[in-house]
């Protein structure tokens, strides 16, 4: 069954007339992916739901698989005049 597929398309409808055509990211005017802000497919209320292009999309999906967190580099916050 389909069921999944029939929905994600209906929400893409919505989507769009809720949003427009464009990605909800960088708000460029086209979308390519359906994404799912909390990584789960078969969860498709809208609330879970992004129409975003395939750069931001990506971005999203990096984030994930670069396991590594980046360590935040140690800025220098030390300026501090008094010090
Ligand atoms: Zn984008
Ligand atoms: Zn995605």
């Amino acid at each position: 069954m389909n069921r999944n597929k029939d929905t994600q398309k209906v929400r893409k409808k919505q989507l769009i007339y809720l949003h427009g055509i464009m990605c909800m990211c960088c708000g460029e005017e086209r979308f390519d992916v359906l994404h799912h802000i909390n990584k789960n497919v078969k969860d498709n209320n809208i609330k879970n739901l992004m129409l975003v292009c395939i750069p931001c999309h990506s971005r999203y999906h990096a984030n994930k698989e670069s396991g590594k967190k980046k360590a935040r580099q140690a800025r220098h916050t030390s300026t501090n005049p008094l010090q």
